[in-house]
This record gives C-alpha cells, structure tokens and sequence, in this order.
C-alpha cells in the first residue's frame, strides 16, 4: 500500500526544539533505576474496561498475563452479555490454553529463560450497526518448530444477544456464493506475497462452506481470515484479507447493514483503525542485524506488535534473509539509506545514490519498494527533502527518541518511552544494541497496559489523515 504524504512545513521547528528541550530534561531527570525483577510463576492480572466498544458496557474486556520460568500468557477475555457467544468464546479460549500448556509441558526440557514458550492471544472488536465483531488471533510459540498464528472469528448482534453466521448478514444462494468465491480467490492469486505460495486444491475445500469461514465486519469491509498453513505455506503467516462492501452491496441483509449503517469506502487506503484507540508506531533503524533483530521480532510477534524497521541498504545486503523476516512479519520496512552518511553533507548526485541503493538492494531482499525515508541522524536540509518527496517517499522524523544508543541500558531506555509517549507518538529505537531488544518485553507489557497498540508508521498516519512528504514527527502534546 502506497501512502504519498505531502510537505507540511508548519511547526517543525517548533517540534524539534520542543522535543530535543523536553526530551533532554527529562532525560536528565530520570535516574536509570534497575526494578527488582521478580522471579518465576509471577501471575499478574489486569483489568481494563473498553467502554468505547459498547456504550452500554455489555462489552467488557480483561486482559490476563501470565509469566513463569517457561513461559509466558497474555490473553485478552471479554465478556460479552451473550449467553450464545459468552460459552463458545470462552470454551475455545480454554482450548488454546490447554494445549499450549500441554506442548509446553512435553517441551520442558527445551523451555528457558532464552527459549520462551508464549501464547498471546489478542482481540480486536470491529462493529457495523449493531453487529459486533470479535476477532481474535493467538500466536503460539511451544519452544520447538515455528510460531503459528491462528485466528477465530465470532459475530454477534448486540441488541438482540444472538450469534450472527456469514448467511444472516449476505443472502447466500449459488450465484452470490460463486462471486464472495471468486473475490477471495482473485485477492488470494493476485497478491505477490501470497500467490506462489496457495494451496488451491486446500483452497477450494475450504471455500465449499461459505458457513466455515473465519470473517469479521465492519462499516466498509467484510474481512476475511485464513490461518497460518491452513490454506498456504507456513512461512506466508496468517492471512487477513477485506472484501469492500461496496462489491457486496445488493447481496447484504438490509435489516442487519443498512446504507446507513455503513460507511462508503472513498479509497482503498482508507485507514482501519479506531479513531478512538491509542497508538504508537515504534520504529528501529540501522538493521537488519543478525544478533539483534530476530529477538525484536519474536517479542513483537509474542505481543501482536507491528513496527517499522529502517534499514540499511549495506545491512540488508549483508542479511537478505533477516529483511526478508522481517518482512514476512508483517511489519513496514522503510529505508534508512545505503551506508548512513549524513546526507546534509553531500552533494545531490551522492544524495540519490544513497537513497537509491538502499531501496533496490531492500526489493530485492524482501520484494517491498519502501514509501518511508528517516535521513541518518534526522538530518535533512531542503535537497533531501527535495529528493525524497521526487522519490515518492514520506519523511519521517520522530517525536519519541529512546536514546537506546546512548544509554545502552534497558531501563532507562524503557523510562523514557513510558514518560514521553502519547497517544500518535512515533518511537525511535535501533535493531542493533542488545539492550533495546532486552528493554522491549517490559516496555510492550507496560504501554499494553495502558491502552497502547503498536502500528506501523504508515498505518499511523492514515489514521491522522497526514498529507505532505514530510517529515513527520508523532503527535507531540
Ligand atoms: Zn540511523
């Protein structure tokens, strides 16, 4: 997805100053204090009420975690006031459970501080009218093989406290079924990532039930979900899809989706997340490094965690295949330029080289063409931005500066994060120091707490509707 921001110039100079001002103060202040890290079979639970799913509470959601010496849980009930739904939700949560707990006990011997199993399953809720629906994905890791990530969908009709089937809401005959078959398999065969890698036969099974199928609603889309391996090869993860209902608009159940009731999509690009949520794009630059970068990427999966990586076109040379994870993952790669010169320092031909290089030997290790450019150091003048806004990329800056290169201490680096973010806040951390991937876990578990979810930075400034090339910085308030 392509999101071209255009130049704002207003307040730039006021971010910086306010944050580089703001941010040495606080630095300044915060003594790097070590917390006494408690040992094993700690059983933390957290409370948190979403009142912004459901005006009337009926939707309430707890999160539980969990940590021992092998592994650790993070799971996210909610209680509806459904009797149709609250029983199978919590029975399949159970189930997850107990498996994991069941793999994680033959894998004893293999578990350890270094070699955590985890079980995270996170919720999303998605509402059109009064359907609301509960997306929930776990991801599991048992100590041995791959992560999986497996999704289950379930809708309900709040007003009347009854399950909704894919049938209720589209009026299914073999005509209309054929069509929602063909809008999966086109999405399916026509994407990049995805193509070479279905199972079409496996496909095909799957989609003889329309009934079967994991999906969510919205006011602009029908989602569509498939698990890891359940209709692909394992390395293309779990696969999320969206069917606009605008291509299903006349086969829709007028009581349920009325016209009113939905939302006409204006673009493709349109973002999906809650104007009302809280969100942070947490980046890392100067990766992929071998030693550090695949810790981060198995704390960001462990908690439904996306992230920007700015990469270094000598370092994804070196490491195609740690881009290319990081990739797979899901999270947005950007380009950081070739070597990490100070760009202000150069003359333009050196300028575009840098850029350049950097964003070929990135499509060639994970197949994205970058629309994000951070300049080394943050330091731009009029011919960067020139340059980067000719090249199509948005400029990103930052508002949050972790200082984890300086500090290369995992508490303080984590002090500072939890004391400067806000809601919109864009992160600057490094793949490369070990003490940023050692700080991650606490500070995931901490901004979780508070209501936080991790997006890309592109996904964050759909949300804020952000026009211009750049730079952006996150929301400072
Ligand atoms: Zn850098």
């Amino acid at each position: 997805m392509r999101v071209i921001k255009r130049i704002k110039w207003a307040g730039w100079v006021a971010l910086i100053l306010f944050s580089a001002v703001t941010l040495g103060a606080i630095y300044h202040l915060v003594s790097p204090e070590i917390e006494a890290s408690s040992g094993t079979n700690q059983i933390t639970e957290k409370e948190e009420k979403r009142q912004d799913f459901s005006e009337d509470a009926s939707l309430n959601v707890r999160t539980e975690t969990k940590e021992t010496n092998t592994y650790t849980m993070s799971i996210s009930m909610p209680t509806l006031k459904s009797k149709s739904l609250d029983t199978p939700i919590k029975e399949w949560i159970e189930q997850q459970k107990s498996v994991f707990i069941e793999e994680v006990e033959r894998n004893n011997a293999v578990l350890s501080a270094d070699n955590l199993a985890y079980l995270t399953i996170d919720l999303k809720v998605e509402t059109a009218g009064e359907l609301y629906s509960l997306l929930f994905t776990s991801y599991q890791y048992v100590g041995k093989g791959q992560p999986t990530q497996v999704f289950k969908t379930f809708t309900v009709n709040m007003r009347t406290g009854e399950s909704v089937q894919l049938h209720d809401i589209i009026h299914l005959n073999d005509q209309t079924s054929g069509t929602i078959r063909t809008l999966i398999k086109d999405q399916l065969m026509g994407r990049e990532e995805w193509k070479d890698y279905v199972r079409e036969d496996v496909l095909n099974e799957k989609l003889s039930d329309l009934d079967d199928l994991k999906w969510s609603v919205n006011k602009q889309a029908l989602d569509i979900f498939f698990d890891q391996y359940e209709v692909a090869a394992g390395s293309v993860g779990g696969i999320e899809m969206k069917i606009p209902l605008e291509a299903l608009r006349s086969y829709l159940n007028p009581t349920l989706l009325n016209n009113a009731q939905l939302e006409h999509m204006t673009s493709i690009e349109k973002s999906q997340l809650d104007p009302n949520g809280k969100y942070i794009a947490l980046t890392f630059d100067d990766g992929p490094s071998p030693k550090v970068t695949p810790r981060i990427l198995q704390t960001l999966k462990q908690h439904g965690a996306k992230a920007t990586f700015f990469m270094l076109g000598k370092q994804v040379e070196t490491y195609p295949q740690i881009a290319a994870q990081v990739a797979n993952d899901g999270h947005e790669i950007a380009n950081h330029s070739y070597g990490h010169p100070k760009l202000t320092k150069m003359t333009s031909q050196e300028m575009i080289k840098e850029m350049s290089e950097a964003n070929t030997k990135i499509e060639m290790a994970t197949g994205i063409e970058p629309v994000l450019f951070r300049p080394p150091y943050g330091a731009y003048n009029s011919d960067v931005v020139h340059y980067a806004k000719m090249n199509d990329y948005s400029m990103i800056l930052w508002s949050v500066d972790s200082l984890d290169w300086k500090s290369r201490n995992s508490a303080a680096i984590n002090d500072i994060v939890t004391n400067n973010v806000t809601n919109g806040s864009i992160v600057l951390m490094h793949d490369i120091h070990a003490s940023t991937a050692e700080a991650l876990p606490e500070l995931l578990v901490k901004l979780k707490a508070e209501g936080y979810q991790f997006v890309t930075v592109s996904e964050l400034l759909m949300l804020q509707n952000e026009n211009g090339a750049g730079p952006h910085f996150g929301h400072v308030s």
